[in-house]
């Protein structure tokens, strides 16, 4: 069974060889009379949040628990159901949820597996649009950000698995919708494949504030962040009054031993701004609903999806430090088999 090891706690930012794959021989049966479910990996979820799980226990965010060095990397993934002993999976099923960085997993938590019932879609999109980015996007758009027609959307890391869809949901209501990416690239993509009224480059943008003036002249009423720092703080200075910020990210402050604080946090009481952060594991009673909005639009072609797809386990280390370069040109996936 070849895996991907984590090797030891890490700070800063994460390197490739923070990881390693390697082979090992282990019994891949179902204890007899157990729930756990043996599952195929095909593709997995490159995501942000796994460099959380990478820090030392004693890190404030350690709530969300840690990698064990020496043992394979977890995280959201799409498998086949090779045998179970659990009541809701059967042989041939195809699931999403948590799974391990291998290529063979026996599953003992299956309180975050779900399974596959529409495989008329590309079965990677339940690493993305249909799984926990797709419905980070959509909880955080229209539960958190209490969205209205006409109104002025902004999106940070806007390319990227959550925010392409993000700005989407936002056109679709009829919002007018500015995104911000890394490169002129995602700023093409922004504009000619997703449908954003406008885009850019924030690493060409030196002065923030006068940027997000001259695309918000009357000020922005949805911020939906994922980057956090300082482009949070010059946002505050934008906002219009009663204005929602949706905290879903702050890949910027990440890796930094010292995250920044904000200097215009007074904006919030001065302009009445509702600012809410969201974890998306407290949301997925929601996934039925979900898949009845998004599905439609996908099939119907109304919503795109654009995924940065690598082969191998062995690149999923690479795959994920790319994600804090800003190296994934959409939803970063890695396949580990395709059947
Ligand atoms: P992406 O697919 O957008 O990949 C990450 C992107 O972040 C990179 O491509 C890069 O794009 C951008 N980035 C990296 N470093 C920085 C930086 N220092 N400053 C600004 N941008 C940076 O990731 P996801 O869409 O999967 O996740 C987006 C955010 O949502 C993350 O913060 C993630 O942690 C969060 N999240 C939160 C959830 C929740 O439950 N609240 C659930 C899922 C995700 P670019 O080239 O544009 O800089």
């Amino acid at each position: 069974n070849k895996q991907v090891i984590f090797r030891n706690f890490v700070s800063g930012f994460p390197k490739e060889s923070d990881m390693y794959v390697t082979t090992r021989t282990i019994k891949l049966t179902a204890p007899e009379g157990s729930n756990a479910v043996l599952v195929k990996n095909l593709y997995l979820s490159i995501d942000p949040f796994l460099i959380v799980l990478m820090r030392p226990p004693s890190n404030n965010l350690s709530q969300l628990g840690t990698f064990i060095p020496g043992s394979p990397l977890s995280g959201y993934g799409m498998a086949k159901v090779l045998e179970s002993g659990h009541p809701n999976f059967k042989e041939g099923d195809l699931v999403w949820g948590i799974t391990r960085w291998e290529e063979y997993s026996l599953l003992t938590e299956t309180d975050t597996l779900f399974k596959i019932q529409h495989a008329d879609v590309p079965l990677s999109y339940y690493t993305g649009i249909l799984g926990m980015p797709g419905m980070t996007a959509y909880v955080g758009f229209y539960e958190i950000c209490s969205p209205k027609k006409g109104e002025y959307v902004f999106v940070s890391a806007a390319s990227g698995a959550v925010g392409q869809l993000v700005g989407q949901f936002a056109k679709l209501l009829g919002c007018y919708v500015v995104g911000s990416a890394g490169s002129q690239e995602k700023v093409e993509l922004l504009k000619s494949k997703f449908g954003f009224d406008k885009a850019f480059n924030y690493k060409e943008e030196h002065d923030l504030d006068a940027a997000l003036k001259r695309y918000f002249p009357e000020g922005i009423d949805i911020y939906f962040d994922n980057v956090g720092g300082k482009t949070l703080d010059t946002v505050l200075l934008n906002m219009r009054d009663k204005g929602r910020i949706a905290v879903c990210g702050m890949i910027s402050q990440y890796n930094l031993d010292e995250p920044e604080g904000l200097k215009n946090s007074m904006c919030i009481l001065i302009k009445r701004i509702r600012m809410e952060g969201f974890h998306i594991n407290y949301h997925y009673h929601l996934y039925p609903k979900f898949l009845d909005t998004v599905l439609p639009y996908i099939r119907e072609g109304k919503i795109v999806y654009v995924e940065d797809i690598d082969e191998g386990l062995e690149s999923g280390p690479a795959a994920l430090v790319g994600l804090f370069h800003g190296r994934n040109v959409g939803k970063k996936v890695v396949v580990v088999a395709r059947e």
